[in-house]
């Protein structure tokens, strides 16, 4: 079965929209500030789609684009100004940022009240800790993706393959607090064909067109197919080979429209989260 992340991430986008409208009747108009550095076309094309998200929904979004040769001590400045500034309620960098700063300084500089991308070690702490208040956006999308298809955890033997701060760790915090069995491999693993053809789950975040192909993977595995990768011809495809592994999984996320969706439909949830954090109104259970 092909889960169909993008119908999943338009209905949570509609029950977000009523929320949105009671926080208007309430006088708070939730504002995400979107910040980009320099002139990469893949994060101008990120930042583009998340704005419009913002704006499909209700969420106000003000962007904030700098120049290639900003230093690192301006992009601090105009953070602390946007942490301060109460109009703001979410705060979103861009990655990746030129060379010359350092993302984990910006990471930091963030309030953790305002991190809808949940890049700060206080929040990302929280969440080893147990506290899924906010929870980073590709790994929050994969978990509702599983609520979604009422697909259990509990026991399984879930692989994720990839260890990034953004994606493969806090991922597999997660899913260990959903009762998983976590394998976390990376490009020094050994026999990595053996470990995935003992899981029940496969994520894959490599960043590697086709990476995962048929004989690694067991009749009746779920894949989660997170990688973006461009073909030739412009179009993406993810890292496992759709065409190959398809009928052998009993579930699969496609690419596009598996988990890019819901990465941006969990920014949007983590904007009204945080906004509501500010605000001192209750999260509802469901959100989080
Ligand atoms: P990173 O490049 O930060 O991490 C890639 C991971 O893959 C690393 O841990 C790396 O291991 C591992 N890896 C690389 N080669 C191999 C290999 N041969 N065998 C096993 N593991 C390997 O990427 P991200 O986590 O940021 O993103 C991963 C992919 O997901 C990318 O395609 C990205 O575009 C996509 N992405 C998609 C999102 C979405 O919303 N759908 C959101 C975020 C990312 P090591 O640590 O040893 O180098």
């Amino acid at each position: 079965m092909i889960i169909d992340g993008k119908s999943i991430a338009e209905k949570i986008k509609n029950d977000l929209k009523t929320e949105i409208l009671e926080l208007k009747s309430k006088g708070i108009i939730p504002t995400l500030a979107v910040v980009l550095v320099g002139e990469n076309s893949a994060s101008k094309i990120y930042v583009r789609n998340k704005k419009k998200a913002c704006e499909e929904i209700g969420i106000y979004s003000e962007e904030f684009n700098l120049p290639e040769n900003t230093s690192e001590d301006e992009l601090i400045d105009l953070i602390e100004k946007l942490n301060s500034n109460s109009d703001i309620n979410g705060i979103l960098v861009q990655l990746p940022l030129p060379l010359h700063i350092n993302e984990k300084k910006i990471a930091e500089a963030i309030d953790p009240i305002k991190d809808v991308d949940v890049f700060n070690p206080i929040n990302t702490g929280r969440l080893i800790s147990g506290d899924t208040t906010l929870i980073p956006c590709t790994p929050k999308g994969i978990a509702e993706l599983f609520d979604y298809e009422k697909i259990s955890l509990k026991g399984k033997h879930c692989v994720i393959i990839g260890r990034s701060n953004i994606v493969g760790k806090p991922l597999a915090m997660l899913m260990l607090q959903k009762d998983a069995t976590v394998t976390i491999c990376h490009s020094k693993t050994k026999n990595l064909e053996k470990i995935c053809q003992n899981a029940d789950i496969i994520i894959a975040a490599i960043g590697k067109p086709k990476f995962i192909t048929k004989n690694m993977v067991k009749n009746g595995c779920v894949i989660i197919d997170v990688g973006i990768n461009r073909n030739k011809d412009g179009t993406i495809c993810g890292d496992a080979d759709f065409d190959e592994v398809k009928d052998i999984a009993s579930y699969i996320t496609p690419v596009p429209g598996g988990v890019g969706p819901m990465t941006i439909a969990m920014l949007l949830e983590n904007t009204i989260i945080t906004t509501k954090m500010q605000n001192n109104i209750d999260i509802k259970k469901g959100e989080i």
